[in-house]
Parts: structure tokens; sequence; C-alpha cells
């Protein structure tokens, strides 16, 4: 499947750390060319050059349209176009729903759901003139599955996203633009490993494999939804979990 992405070039929004730094690894070691996008661009850079195969980082804010449309612009300019976006980009701040303020919730949604539908839209002009054109976007099982005390917030934008997928891809399907979406359980990530060893085995003890999801994991998935294998798969989402969702209570856990 690997060598449907050759040569691709992709766009990964987020991919200074974590998922999209997994998701940005994938690619490029699968033959892709890659550049990845965060507010700080040294950092973005830095990534690149860790991930090798080529890769670029540029600085880029998913909140705001302008810096889009010149980040995206360059990328197209040093690779001759774009082919896939991963509009990955997201920020998780807990907050409790009786006292979140209006700028918690903006920040979230601006970031995560308003920050999508500018992702998608800055790189329309470019997946248009591809053969190829794909969008994956990485949404959560928080919010479209489960539930999490708080992140009310979060949980709206990343339902929100899988609404907008939905007719967006109807929208780009003239344009053999393809839509889908990716839904990490937890995954180990920067942020998460900080959090120690302990507090990952209790995470993991609800999980039927085993063991926390690896950003690798959500790449490879994130690969098949922009390959061209997966040209007639649209408006779709794959749960990325270890079996996380399914359990009916601790006691169906137990007894696996
Ligand atoms: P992370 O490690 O905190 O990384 C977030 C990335 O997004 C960084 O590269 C950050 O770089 C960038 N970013 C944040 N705000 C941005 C903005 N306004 N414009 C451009 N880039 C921005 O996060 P993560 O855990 O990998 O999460 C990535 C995605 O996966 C999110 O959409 C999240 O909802 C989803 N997800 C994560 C998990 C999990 O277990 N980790 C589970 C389900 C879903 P800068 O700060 O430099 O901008």
């Amino acid at each position: 499947m690997s060598h449907s992405i050759k040569d691709r070039v992709v766009v990964v929004t987020g991919g200074s750390k974590g998922i999209g730094r997994g998701i940005a690894q994938v690619f490029a070691e699968a033959g892709a060319r890659v550049a990845i996008m965060a507010r700080d661009g040294k950092q973005a850079a830095a990534v690149a050059a860790e991930i090798g195969h080529g890769a670029i980082g540029l600085a880029g804010d998913v909140t705001d349209k302008a810096s889009l449309v010149s980040g995206f612009g360059a990328v197209a300019q040093r690779f001759g176009g774009i082919d896939v976006l991963c509009a990955n980009a997201g920020v998780f701040p807990s907050a409790r729903l009786e006292t979140m303020t209006e700028a918690e919730w903006d920040h979230v949604s601006d970031t995560n759901l308003k920050g999508t539908f500018l992702s998608v839209q800055a790189a329309i002009p470019f997946l248009k003139k591809s053969d190829q054109g794909r969008i994956v976007v990485t949404s959560s099982i928080t919010g479209p599955v489960t539930g999490f005390p708080g992140w009310t917030h979060y949980a709206a934008s990343k339902a929100g996203q899988l609404g907008f997928m939905r007719t967006a891809c109807m929208e780009l399907a003239k344009y053999g633009i393809t839509v889908n979406a990716v839904l990490p359980g937890n995954i180990v990530t920067e942020g998460l490993a900080g959090m120690g060893a302990a507090y990952q085995a209790s995470m993991a003890a609800s999980v039927p494999l085993g063991r926390l999801g690896a950003v690798a994991d959500i790449g490879h998935a994130a690969l098949y939804f922009a390959s061209k294998e997966a040209g007639y798969v649209t408006g779709q989402t794959i749960i990325v979990d270890g079996g996380q969702i399914l359990p009916e209570s601790l006691d169906a856990l137990a007894q696996a």
C-alpha cells in the first residue's frame, strides 16, 4: 500500500509533537514529501530535520486564515503542489463545565473545530489540482463516542469535526478529494509520557489490547486514508484505540 504515497506532498498541521509528529514520521518513511506546520516554526523545522527524508517544517497557526494560506502556498511552491492534508493540530486543556469561561471554550473550539475548517478551506485550491487529493482529520474517541469530565468543549469540538467532515466530503467529491477521520484512543505522546509510568499503566489497564497507543498507530491509519487504494472511501471514520471503547463495564474487562 505505502508505495502509493511515494513522492506525494503531505502537510501535517500540529506535526511538531505527539500524534502529528508520528503521522509525519510514518508518511516520510513511506516516501512522501512531508511538511509539518506548528505555531513554533523553529520547533517544526527541528523536528522535520530529525524526521529526515527531506521533510520540512514551517510556522503556521490553524486559527489564522492568512497564516494557513501563506504557509500552504510556501509548501506548494517548494514541492510543486499539495496532495494530502492531515488536519491534526489540536489542544485539550481541561475545564469543568460549571466554571468554564467563554475564552476557554473559544480557545478549544477555535483551534480544533474552526481550525479544521480553515485548514481544509486553505488546502482546497491545491488538493483540487491533485489526482490523489486527500484530507485526513484527527478527531478523537472523546466526543464522537465517549465522554470525559473536564472536556465538554473538547468533546464538542471533536464531534463537530465529524459533522463537518460528512458534508465537506460531499462538496469535495466532485474534485476526487476524499475526507476521512481517525479517532485515536489514549496515545502515548510527550505530554502523557511526562505523567509517569504508574499513570500510564493505570490508563492501559482499561484497554483490552493491554497497552496505550503509539503515535505510529495513528500514522498508519492516516496513511491508509491518504493512499491511492482508499480512493473510494470518503466521509468515514476509523477508531484506533486498542478496543478501549468496547467493554460494557469494568466487570466485562476483568472477565476478558
Ligand atoms: P500535542 O502533543 O500537544 O501536539 C499538538 C501539536 O499541535 C503541536 O505540534 C502544536 O505545536 C500544534 N498546535 C497547537 N495549536 C496549534 C495551532 N493553533 N496552530 C498550529 N498548530 C498548533 O497533541 P497530541 O496529543 O499529539 O494531539 C494531536 C491531535 O490528536 C489533536 O487533534 C488531539 O485532539 C488528537 N487526539 C490526541 C489523543 C492523545 O491521546 N494524545 C487522543 C485523541 C485525539 P505548537 O504548540 O508549536 O503550535
